[in-house]
């Protein structure tokens, strides 16, 4: 027996590296009038490296003090930009001691108590005091991602962490925004200096950065037309799952994305979903 076109179409997709959780999902992403794209972990490989540890004047602390106390606080958390600190931690070979009353604030940053000392790390923009925040801002001119540390309230110092663009990330853009007719957006947490820069390597005009999960949500909801946000579930999770079509990068992705997402990027290639766009064109002109 001949396969009915969508499930053909599934079954095509998922030799590009997707896996298309149904035929009313195959069916949808050939609507999709305009595509979102987060940015750490969707268009970045989601391997930041942190690369500059800089202390604020005033600290009392060592360099590696303030690097094994932030990695202390991050170590429960699931963000990309945790894995980087903690793994910059033991890279350098330092004692990452237990933490107690773990927070985390979606788009913000973690808080813990490591040694009796209250530890916060963040968004510089978010977090009090504006200490840190010139230092943060000629991080962030360099493209990077700045990270505030605050110990006892106080901030102690910035660490600058640097992540990949994803290979065929420029190619994927432009490829949407011929399937599309309209050129693709960037929905960042991130801080408007390395949103812009990255933006610009992409071919992407529209960014819109300092996002909270909430802020994603609302901005998809604005947009016209039916949207398809790509991103990792990390502090995305409720834009995925407000847009028409949600598809998430699978290895960087959290487990929430690969549950609240409509597909998995397995093989978290970029170039896949342009594929299944068209996969879903073909097999709905094949229906009709
Ligand atoms: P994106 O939209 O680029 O994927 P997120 O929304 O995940 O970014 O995070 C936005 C910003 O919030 C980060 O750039 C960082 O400044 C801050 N942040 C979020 N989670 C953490 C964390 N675990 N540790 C430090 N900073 C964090
Ligand atoms: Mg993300």
């Amino acid at each position: 027996a001949t396969m009915p076109p969508l499930l053909s179409a599934i079954a095509n997709a998922g030799r590009h590296g997707v896996l298309v959780k149904s035929a009313v999902v195959m069916e949808r992403l050939g609507q999709v009038d305009q595509v979102a794209f987060d940015k750490t972990g969707t268009l970045t490989e989601g391997v930041p490296q942190v690369d500059e540890v800089r202390l604020l004047a005033g600290s009392s602390l060592t360099g590696d003090e303030l690097l094994a106390l932030a990695a202390a606080a991050e170590r429960p958390s699931e963000h990309p930009l945790a894995g980087a600190i903690v793994g910059a931690a033991r890279a350098r070979g330092l004692a990452v001691p237990a933490a107690a009353d773990f927070t985390s604030e979606p788009g913000t940053g973690v808080a813990a108590t490591v040694g009796g000392r209250r530890v916060a790390v963040g968004a510089p923009a978010r977090l009090a005091g504006d200490r840190g925040a010139a230092l943060a801002e000629r991080l962030e001119e360099q493209g990077r991602t700045a990270v505030l540390v605050e110990v006892d309230g106080a901030p102690a110092g910035v660490l600058g962490i640097t992540d990949r663009v994803r290979p065929g990330a420029a190619a994927t853009v432009a490829a949407l925004t011929a399937l599309t007719g309209t050129a693709p957006v960037l929905l960042t947490g991130d801080n408007p200096r390395a949103a812009g820069r990255l933006a610009g390597e992409v071919g992407i005009g529209d960014v819109r950065a300092g996002l909270l999960p909430q802020d994603k949500v609302a901005a998809v909801r604005a947009m016209d037309g039916r949207v398809l946000v790509v991103g990792d579930g990390v502090n995305d999770a409720p834009a995925l799952a407000a847009a028409h079509t949600g598809i998430a990068m699978g290895r960087a992705g959290s487990d929430l994305a690969l549950e609240t997402a409509d597909a998995v990027v397995v093989r978290d290639e970029l170039a896949a979903v342009p594929a299944v766009i068209d996969l879903s064109r073909r097999a709905r002109r094949l229906v009709v």
